[in-house]
């Protein structure tokens, strides 16, 4: 028989902190909330970290390199042995930063200097 250890710690709330990530020259607030707008009217469904959708919002380091996340959805470019669940994590150009943030070091996805610096 074990005891369960309880935390003190009350469950996060929509909106709180979960960190700040400092990455590649990029400042990225992450915070508490639902990915869906059904998640969030479910009695039972607790707020998750919610990560920047950058498919949607495309951001880029200093020297061109497109932050993705973990979770992503592959691109075209994917590299490695794919199947319906993979993620950006499982392939080869990924580079993990911390937490569920990263780049892709893919050659194609690189854009050029002038154009991330711009945007
Ligand atoms: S090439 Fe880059 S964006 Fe495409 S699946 Fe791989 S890590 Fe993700």
């Amino acid at each position: 028989m074990f005891t369960q250890l309880q935390s003190n710690t009350p469950p996060p709330k929509e909106g709180d902190l979960f960190k700040v990530i400092h990455l590649h020259g990029r400042t990225f607030e992450i915070r508490y909330g639902f990915y869906e707008e059904c998640d969030r009217n479910n009695q039972f469904a607790e707020p998750m970290e919610i990560y920047p959708d950058f498919i949607r919002c495309p951001q880029h380091t200093f020297e061109g390199r497109p932050f993705v996340t973990a979770i992503q959805s592959p691109c075209d470019h994917f590299a490695g042995s794919k199947d319906d669940n993979s993620t950006c994590e499982e392939c080869a150009h990924y580079r993990h930063g911390e937490e569920l943030l990263g780049i892709c070091a893919c050659p194609q996805n690189q854009k050029d200097l002038e154009i991330a610096q711009g945007g």
